[in-house]
């Protein structure tokens, strides 16, 4: 059985919970793309965690979690992050592929090289070095996993790439240049920080498949930061999408359930169209009242943007993620509104449209907005969706309509008990 856990929206949706909690009942959590660039929250029994670059299995004995090849392996993180569970009694099992490409620390410095560049007209990175890693992997000038171990190759290898490294560093930055001596010394460091986790992953998932065992691909930020079917430019520069899933694990295998996660209002961070964004002090409570300590980054802490939910956007994103199944987050953070606004269509040049268009189009669209009643009531200690309010469960009854996928688990808490089958 292999099930995606996957974004429909900009990101931040609580995947990382739902991933903690599916986990139970799995033996295999694979992160198939994206690095430490993202973070999931955790709520545990052992504490509250932010993820960077390990699977969201890691608080289970159970559960092998694997670092897939399409992943943006950051050694130093991956490290870091073990280090921090080790301290507190935590040894999960984890592998990571031989195939998987390596951060190194000069993608991070152009990263944040370019935004500064860009001034004014950044993209809002989180400066981990993720486009120019990518840009690297697909140019052949990366560096894999299994390269590590061969030094004659390693030795080769800087010297195609340092050149074109430097007229960047040099000319385009005004920086002193790479030297092949540091390069060969972080990869040597990476190579012995990084040896007892590798393994040959595809035999592993294909071992793993074959003895029936459910394999759980956990997607990193959201449909819409998908580079081709998301907000391109303001995307991410790795494939959100379930169906790379596989391809990024190492198990090129049909999915056979796609769980969406959205949350029962909007929020995104970074820059790019939001049609359904709010502002003021409307913002500002949902702001501080979302979440499991209001919406700020897990990686940045930057205070994220945040609006109503919105149909069309989540719509879209559910099916680019070919979901079979929606995980609804966040219901309990709007049990303090009156009334519910929800955004059903997007207007264009005095047009109305339940498309999710090109960002020229999104850029210069207004919200349709539809209203709903509140319930005013605190639902986080509830465990039987039964005993929702009825106003409750009729928003998701609309939400559930106007996304044309099916709302099967809703989560009314940061907690992992604080989770309600629908159906
Ligand atoms: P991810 O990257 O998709 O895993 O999402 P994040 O972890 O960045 O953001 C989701 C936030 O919502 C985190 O702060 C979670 O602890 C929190 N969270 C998840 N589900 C719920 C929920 O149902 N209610 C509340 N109040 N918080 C939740």
């Amino acid at each position: 059985m292999i099930k995606a856990i996957v974004g429909a929206n900009w990101g931040d949706e609580g995947k990382g919970k739902l991933t903690d909690v599916f986990a139970h009942e799995s033996d295999v959590i694979v992160r198939f793309q994206g690095g430490n660039n993202a973070g999931h929250t955790i709520i545990n029994d052992y504490g509250k965690f932010a993820l960077h670059m390990l699977p969201s299995g890691v608080f289970y004995d159970h559960t092998v979690n694997v670092i897939g090849n399409g992943v943006a392996l950051n050694i130093p993180s991956f490290i870091s992050e073990l280090r921090e569970l080790e301290e507190k009694g935590i040894k999960p099992k984890l592998v990571v592929s031989d195939r998987a490409q390596i951060v190194m620390s000069y993608h991070v410095r152009f990263d944040e090289l370019e935004e500064a560049r860009l001034g004014k007209a950044q993209f809002g990175s989180t400066k981990s070095g993720i486009a120019p890693f990518y840009s690297d992997k697909y140019a052949k000038t990366g560096f894999q996993v299994s390269e590590l171990f061969n030094d004659a190759w390693l030795d080769s290898k800087i010297d195609r790439i340092i050149d074109q490294k430097n007229a960047l560093m040099v000319h385009l930055y005004n920086q002193a240049p790479l030297t092949k001596e540091a390069i060969l010394r972080e990869l040597h460091e990476y190579r012995d920080l990084i040896k007892p986790y590798v393994v040959d992953v595809f035999n592993l998932l294909d071992d793993m498949q074959k003895q029936g065992k459910t394999i759980l691909l956990e997607g990193q930020l959201g449909a819409l930061r998908d580079p081709d079917f998301g907000i391109y430019p303001y995307s991410t520069s790795s494939t959100t999408l379930a169906y790379y899933g596989s391809i990024g694990a190492g198990l090129p295998k049909a999915i056979d359930e796609v769980w969406a996660v959205t949350k029962a209002y909007s929020s995104c961070v970074g820059s790019g169209p939001f049609v359904a964004e709010i502002f003021g002090e409307e913002a500002d409570q949902l702001r501080r009242l979302g979440g499991d300590a209001g919406e700020f980054g897990a990686t940045t802490g930057r205070p994220r943007r945040v609006g109503y939910f919105d149909a069309v956007a989540t719509r879209y994103g559910c099916k680019v993620q070919g979901a079979t199944h929606v995980a609804l987050t966040n219901i309990d953070v709007l049990s303090y509104l009156d009334e519910i606004n929800v955004v059903t269509g997007y207007e264009y040049e005095g047009v109305i449209t339940q498309d999710f268009g090109a960002v020229s189009v999104l850029e210069k669209s207004t919200p349709v907005i539809k209203s709903f009643a509140g319930w005013n009531v605190d639902i986080s200690d509830i465990t039987d969706y039964d005993a929702l309010p009825e106003n409750c469960k009729a928003y998701i009854d609309a939400l559930e309509q106007l996304i044309e996928t099916p709302i099967a688990l809703v989560s009314n808490g940061p907690k992992r008990s604080q989770i309600m089958n629908r159906r």
